[in-house]
């Protein structure tokens, strides 16, 4: 086939320029033919395609799921956040605001200066794998030294005057058990992470103690994850905003309850009347008996080998740091039975999480008739030759793949809309993370999915990319748990 285009070049997420000439066609080697690669296709569409009438039956479920976690317990583990209500937008002061992200460390200056007004000065830390494995104590005195370090730069410029302790709101996105706003049991690592010595324990504790080593002027106000954080800065911003939702290296959600509906914490003798942001941890859901996801052996497979099996079942469909490792699976399937990459080396494909999601949405996003992008990343990153067929082919599993997760996202917010009744007078969900800001047509898939479940009426509830919650909004937690403290509301939580 002619090219209308002989040669293209694309900046790949690594930063790396790729130019790519078309040189000679590949029908040396013993590609699919374009039939048999339509015939797999329909395979993979069956398995990864969800009718409205499953998704509705997940909402169902996931419903009854929130409403058991805020009972007792559950499998969704439903964490009262002790961050009281929304925030009034008149929240003033600055703050330290620190986030222990599964891919960054980032720590923040944040001014907040009323009117829903904000500045921020940031620096970012990049986590390795083997800091996500060592000891708990040594990754959070490498939180220490890097806060500690940001301190000072900011005492260096003018930023923050010498002797001055400032308030830091601390987010952290794994699963805690709270029992007051500035302590947190890591109930489990999720997305990777590993350190031993930390779950079961009192991460505030644990990161106080390192602020104390480094000498960080510094006092720890409140813990937050970055969904409750989404959800406060979205709020401070467009007060339309009811929920948040995270999807980043994992997902997550929150949303803000009546406290007289959260049963499980009826002893702690909170005004009924009060309102509680609710920390989903959405992730878990049917992790027990994996009765209502549409769980494929791919899914399964990246389940029974992830270093925590079992757990965060609904999170292995959706996020991140799960989507490119599914479609490589898929991959390397065909690669055993023979159908693609005959006679090519294939190891690089064959290493367990070598296909970064961002593939896939560079995939998506090639404008060009001959799929250059999709050419590079695969000669670039694994050094195989594709034909057009194969690589129609890829870009239309990717599709597949991202298309299951948005509708799965949906499914997760129309629980939520629908226990909360929200659909009638719609509402704004805050959402951020890399898979929501960069993967192509995600926030469409999301709405197209609420629209198969609620109908037209799905069109009341709107995404939009949410404001910085593990910055702005972790300063804005601590601004509100301040002043909270010094009315004296609540002041041992
Ligand atoms: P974190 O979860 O640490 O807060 P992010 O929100 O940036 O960080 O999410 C990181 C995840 O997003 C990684 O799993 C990565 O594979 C994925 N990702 C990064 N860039 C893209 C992209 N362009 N499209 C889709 N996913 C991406
Ligand atoms: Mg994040």
């Amino acid at each position: 086939m002619a090219s209308r285009r002989g040669s293209s070049s694309v900046t790949l997420p690594t930063g790396h320029t790729l130019a790519y000439t078309r040189t000679s066609e590949v029908d040396d080697l013993p590609h699919a033919t374009k039939k048999k690669m339509a015939d797999h296709l329909r395979r993979f569409e069956t398995m990864f395609t969800m009718t409205p009438q499953r998704m509705r039956m997940i909402v169902e479920a996931f419903k009854d799921s929130l409403e058991l976690g805020l009972s007792k317990s559950g499998q969704v583990p439903m964490i009262p956040t002790y961050v009281f209500g929304w925030p009034s937008g008149e929240e003033t002061g600055e703050f330290l605001a620190v986030d222990l992200g599964g891919t960054n460390l980032r720590v923040c200056l944040v001014k907040l200066n009323g009117g829903g007004k904000f500045e921020i000065t940031q620096a970012k830390y990049r986590l390795t794998e083997e800091q996500k494995q060592e000891d708990g104590e040594k990754l959070f005195d490498f939180c220490g030294k890097c806060l500690k370090a940001f301190t000072d730069s900011i005492v260096e410029s003018g930023e923050l005057s010498k002797d001055r302790i400032l308030p830091l709101g601390f987010t952290f996105s794994y699963p805690c058990s709270q029992e007051k706003i500035d302590h947190g049991t890591l109930i489990r690592w999720t997305k990777g992470f590993g350190a031993p010595n930390t779950e079961g324990r009192d991460v505030v504790e644990m990161f106080r103690n390192s602020l104390s080593q480094h000498d960080v002027p510094a006092e720890v106000v409140a813990l937050t994850c970055d969904t409750t954080g989404t959800l406060i800065a979205s709020h401070y911003v467009n007060p339309d905003t009811k929920i948040a939702c995270i999807f980043g290296t994992g997902c997550n959600a929150a949303y803000m309850e009546r406290v007289r509906d959260i049963p499980k914490i009826a002893h702690l003798g909170i005004d009924p009347e009060a309102e509680m942001a609710i920390n989903c941890e959405w992730g878990a859901f049917d992790s027990f008996e994996h009765e209502h996801l549409p769980r494929t052996k791919y899914d399964i497979t990246i389940d029974e080998t992830s270093n925590k099996p079992g757990e965060q079942a609904f999170e292995k469909l959706i996020s991140g740091r799960y989507l490119g490792e599914i479609l490589r699976l898929i991959i390397c399937e065909l690669i055993d039975e023979g159908v693609v990459f005959l006679g090519q080396n294939t190891y690089k494909i064959e290493i367990p999480y070598s296909f970064d999601t961002a593939f896939l949405s560079l995939m998506e996003s090639d404008p060009t008739d001959e799929l250059l992008m999709v050419i590079g990343i695969f000669s670039h990153f694994f050094a195989l030759e594709t034909t057009l067929a194969e690589r129609q082919f890829f870009r239309a599993l990717a599709r597949l793949v991202g298309r299951r997760a948005a509708r799965l996202s949906a499914c997760g917010i129309a629980a939520i809309v629908s226990k909360m009744g929200y659909l009638e007078e719609g509402c704004s969900v805050g959402a951020d993370g890399s898979l929501y800001n960069k993967y192509p047509g995600f926030a469409d898939r999301i709405h197209e999915g609420l629209q198969d479940i609620f109908g037209e009426k799905g069109r009341n509830i709107v995404t939009h990319h949410a404001e910085d919650g593990s910055g702005i909004g972790s300063a804005i937690v601590a601004a509100m748990t301040k002043l909270r403290k010094d009315q004296g509301l609540y002041s041992n939580l």
